[in-house]
């Protein structure tokens, strides 16, 4: 069977102007800033009128771990956002910007897919409003402000050797990973060792979807340490004096973005950090916009829930008060399969004792979301190829651990196939049975937050780390960093630290290799594992491809 890709779908759109999609939640044109006809920021003083207004509900849309196979939370984000309108709620969508680097290296976008998709994607996957080319400019003031500090006398001491603030761009270049910048003699600086980071890496980006207002982004870009002097003392941010100006250049960027769906419904795309290094997920300011004009608004965290919902609870929840009604968890029968052991070329046969050996994957993040105290219901989001002895057999697992699976049709159908879903996101919401808390409290010390969420979420046996991590948490616990939240960084893959280990693994090793400090941000990173902070290109990257055509409009991006 032939489908039409996501582009053609979203070049079909029938969209409306973009103030007639505020207009559905109360936002006065005059509040709306334009950029084109279907793309809009939302003022920051509209925002602040807004304080005494009550909130809506909060849903989440979580996934098993991701496999080669996918698994659409995007996708299934924006059709329940549908979803929701159809059955009558006023529901807003709430989802992340998309990073332009990778999109010429493999083909996919960050809008949904199919008959659940934001529009325009193809602005949202390349330049949209300016906010991550915004980003960048302000992480690079910061690296050229430093550099020049240490040309003109270096009055605060900088250990050249201990700049731990690099730059960034938004591109996947392998070839600026590690680089020796201020050659060239004399007039040209002292030569020193660092490197380029890919945009949604940096710090930057996670205090931007931290921070509730210009204020409060201020204050955290002033709290970046940049470097260290040869005694080991923090230089920050604000004692070279940039906050002020990284500011400036991010006033714009700070405001939510509005869109609208496929089927004319709200949709704020805002933020887009790394789901490793940072919280990924979308920006604190528009998730409270939202919350306070619509009844319902739902949102997605990247990668699987040990990672995406962990950080979303455990960081964004605990650290902007908010309060999640429901979560979703995305599963496919195709998942499943690849959980249950089956190779990908096969993924297409009906295998329905594979699909019941895979389901322990998705039973561990059911309990592990419930374990914050937030009731769970199932999408199942439908497949072409699924056959129904296979949904039967998901939804009999799910059934058994104490939920309910739902199949979900929003890929071909849109709103319509998505209805049940909805329903059932309602009925657990408004049953009120939500007592959200985070799994450890800010006053525990950082290496048992660690230890908390590798034993409860991964069912780790044990976490190791050498003197020196130990050492350094311990450092940080006496500067005053000890209330941080810890964000961990491994792969999205398993619940260990081997991407290959599928299924519901136990008792493993959870090592971290190293620990890091985004004072900014407002968390401690701990690595366990290889991370890459700027990614390369394929052997073929799809950039080969990507091309104009005849009617003007971009081909080979999606
Ligand atoms: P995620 O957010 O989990 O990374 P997305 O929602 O972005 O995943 O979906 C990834 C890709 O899979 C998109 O191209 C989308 O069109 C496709 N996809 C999602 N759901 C389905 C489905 N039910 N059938 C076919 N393709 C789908
Ligand atoms: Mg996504």
């Amino acid at each position: 069977m032939a489908f039409k890709t996501d582009i053609e779908i979203a070049r079909e759109a029938k969209k409306k102007p973009i103030m007639e999609i505020g207009a559905k939640l109360g936002i006065p044109a005059e509040h709306l800033l334009p950029y084109g006809h279907d793309k809009a920021k939302v003022s920051q003083d509209f925002i602040k009128s807004l304080s005494a207004k009550e909130d809506g509900k909060l849903i989440l849309v979580t996934a098993i771990n991701p496999t080669p196979a996918g698994e659409g939370k995007t996708t299934t984000t924006v059709g329940l956002g549908d979803g929701l309108n159809r059955i009558g709620k006023k529901a807003v969508i709430c989802i992340r910007e998309a990073s332009l680097g990778p999109n010429f290296g493999m083909k996919g976008g960050a809008a949904g897919g199919g008959m659940a998709q934001v529009v325009p994607m193809e602005e949202m996957n390349l330049h949209f409003t300016g906010d991550f080319h915004a980003i960048t400019s302000a992480h690079n003031l910061l690296s050229a402000m430093i550099d020049n500090h240490i040309y003109w006398g270096n009055d605060l001491q900088i250990d050249a050797r201990r700049v731990v603030w690099r730059r960034v761009m938004d591109m996947n270049d392998r070839a600026l990973r590690d680089t020796v910048v201020n050659l060239g003699g004399v007039s040209n600086g002292f030569p020193r060792q660092t490197g380029f980071d890919i945009t949604v890496a940096s710090e930057v980006m996670a205090i931007l979807c931290l921070a509730t207002d210009l204020e409060d982004l201020q204050k955290r870009l002033g709290d970046i340490v940049v470097a260290y002097t040869r005694d080991k003392k923090a230089i920050y941010c604000r004692d070279i004096k940039a906050d002020g100006a990284m500011t400036v250049l991010l006033k714009d960027a700070m405001q939510p973005n509005l869109v609208q769906t496929l089927e004319n419904n709200p949709a704020f795309v805002h933020g887009g950090p790394f789901a490793n290094i940072a919280h990924g997920c979308n920006s604190v300011i528009a998730t409270k916009t939202a919350l306070k004009l619509g009844e319902y608004v739902v949102t997605e965290a990247g990668f699987g829930a040990d990672l995406g919902a962990e950080k979303f609870f455990d960081i964004k929840c605990r650290k902007a008060g908010l309060k999640p009604s429901a979560a979703v968890i995305v599963a496919t029968v195709r998942a499943m399969k690849m959980n249950g052991g089956v190779a990908k070329a096969d993924l297409g046969t009906e295998n329905v004792a594979a699909v019941q050996k895979g389901c322990p994957n998705l039973g561990r993040h059911i309990a592990n979301v419930k374990s914050f105290g937030v009731p769970v219901v199932v999408a199942i989001n439908h497949f072409y190829s699924d056959t129904d002895a296979e949904v039967e057999a998901v939804k009999a697992y799910v059934a058994e651990q104490g939920a309910e699976a739902i199949l979900c049709k929003h890929w071909a159908k849109g709103s319509e196939g998505i209805e049940d879903l909805a329903n059932a996101v309602v009925k657990l919401a408004e049953s009120g049975v939500s007592n959200f808390s985070p799994i450890y409290p800010d006053e525990m010390p950082l290496f048992q937050k660690i230890e908390t969420i590798a034993k409860r979420i991964y069912h780790a046996g044990e976490v190791i780390a050498d003197k020196s991590v130990r050492d350094q948490l311990k450092a940080w616990e006496a500067a005053g960093y000890g209330n941080l939240p810890v964000c961990m960084a491994k792969t999205q893959y398993s619940f260990s630290t081997d991407p290959n280990l599928r299924g519901a693994p136990e008792g493993h090793t959870i090592p971290v290799r190293e620990v890091r400090l985004s004072a900014g941000a407002g968390f401690i990173v701990a690595i366990c594992g290889e991370i890459m902070t700027m990614p390369g290109l394929p052997k073929v990257p799809s950039a080969e491809v990507i091309r104009l055509n005849d009617a003007g409009h971009v081909e080979g991006l999606f």
